[in-house]
């Protein structure tokens, strides 16, 4: 271990409560004075669980300590980014070592280069690329890319999909199929909301249908190419192939939003996993080892549409910072083909044991796992879009989730989060979980 992490422990350790409150509580005040509901982003806030909101202090492995020193066995994995999980000495090492080296400079570093290499190595698809500084600013990105690529307005998205919080993707689908958008948040434009059409994941009919009502206007169908902001949902065999065939036929550009998915499901992303083709990716969370980083890449003549190539303008103060860079290069050189094997073995594990305490418990529940993504449904049968997703029992995973809490395993605050299984779970936790769960899941039958 580093004396970094060492160092760190030290200072959460007898932390005194203040005034009868809890030291948690106490920062939770100060917090809710300062950020809208205690929170930087609102999942955090623990609503959909009504469970106050954690104040978390440290992590390290598979574990985090709260403010009060209880230990969790955590799943939430900053959702999605750790998947070598907390504090992994060869990332704090590779992290420590860039900030001595100063920067960002303004300027392009050898450490930008050496992570682009390795994505360009592992999705061929990429031959070039931009680092931006979060998922939102490479979805945003590469849908100006798609749109001046192809002259093309509308964009198709899937209900249910998440693309960060682009003014133009947070749209939810009217009544029918293949429906121009509505705003889904205050502030975003009906002008905006209508360039979006929504349809139902893994519903290549009704792809189809939109490529009909619209033939030569959409620019872009931009996918997650296993949903995992719904609940894990995976692509239906055959759809994403179909997504390639219908866009390839009208001159439109498929984008594989792999924010989530890229080096989690496999080295490759989707792109390997399931060997299809699009025509431009984005990336996020696992390449920057648990600093903010968003990438979009894909084939150089499209790439080359960027300034100061091309004329699409998009640029970043902190693009490509030394720090991200660091820590992103050191966690995808941990990523190597036996820890992806180590991850399906210690996932799988997991899912099992989650299935067989539901069958204990004699509670109806659906595991959706691909790799080391894995959802709980409250619902009976696997959902395969987000209206299924929906139709889970939402009280009963709330009530799961508390019971979970209290027993020290950490599971994301919401039906439709993926759990996020790490390298350094082993089956120690994997273990503290199933047993936790076969109680929680005797406690929350309702
Ligand atoms: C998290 C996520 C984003 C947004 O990334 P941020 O870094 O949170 O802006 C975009 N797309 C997908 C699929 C995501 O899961």
């Amino acid at each position: 271990m580093t004396p970094t992490v060492a160092r760190r422990r030290e200072t959460v350790i007898g932390d005194p409560t203040v005034d009868g409150q809890s030291v948690s509580a106490a920062w939770r005040e100060r917090a809710l004075a300062r950020f809208p509901g205690g929170v930087n982003s609102p999942v955090r806030a623990y609503r959909a669980v009504d469970g106050e909101p954690l104040i978390i202090v440290r992590g390290e492995g598979p574990l985090v300590w709260d403010a009060d020193g209880t230990e969790y066995v955590d799943y939430v994995g900053a959702f999605g980014p750790l998947i070598c999980g907390h504090a992994h000495p060869a990332v704090v090492v590779a992290v420590e070592a860039a900030a001595r080296d100063g920067g960002p400079f303004g300027a392009t570093t050898p450490r930008e280069v050496e992570l682009a290499e390795r994505i360009a190595a592992a999705m061929p698809v990429i031959e070039r690329l931009r680092f931006v500084s979060s998922g939102t600013e490479a979805t945003m990105s590469v849908l100006r890319l798609a749109r001046a690529a192809t002259g093309r307005d509308l964009v198709l998205k899937f209900e249910g999909g998440y693309h960060g919080h682009v003014d133009g993707l947070l749209v939810e689908a009217g009544s029918g199929l293949a429906t121009l958008g509505l705003p889904a948040s205050a502030g975003v434009t009906v002008a905006q909301a209508v360039e979006t059409i929504v349809v139902p994941y893994n519903d290549l009919a009704a792809v189809e249908r939109a490529f009909d009502d619209h033939r030569g206007r959409i620019a872009a169908v931009i996918v997650e190419p296993v949903a995992a902001n719904v609940g894990v949902i995976p692509p239906a065999p055959g759809f994403l192939e179909g997504l390639r065939r219908v866009t390839r036929a009208d001159g439109a550009l498929l984008v594989f939003d792999e924010v989530i998915t890229g080096f989690r499901i496999a080295r490759g992303g989707a792109v390997e996993r399931f060997g299809v083709e699009p025509d431009l990716v984005t990336l996020g969370k696992v390449i920057g080892g648990g600093l903010p980083i968003g990438a979009y890449g894909g084939r150089a003549e499209l790439l080359d549409l960027v300034a100061p190539v091309g004329p699409v303008y998009q640029a970043g103060t902190l693009a490509g910072h030394p720090l991200a860079m660091a820590a992103g290069i050191a966690t995808l050189d941990l990523l190597m083909p036996a820890a992806y094997r180590e991850l399906e073995r210690t996932a799988a594990a997991l899912e099992a044991g989650l299935r067989a305490a539901a069958a204990e418990a004699g509670v109806g529940v659906a595991v959706n796992r691909v790799g080391s993504l894995l959802t709980v449904f409250f619902r009976a049968r696997p959902p395969a879009d987000a209206t299924g997703a929906k139709a889970s029992d939402t009280a009963a995973f709330a009530r799961f989730h508390r019971a979970m809490r209290a027993a020290g395993i950490l599971v994301p605050p919401s039906q439709f989060e993926a759990w996020f299984v790490s390298l350094a779970h082993t089956d120690t936790e994997i273990a503290r979980t199933v047993a936790a769960a076969r109680e929680a899941l005797r406690a929350c039958r309702g």
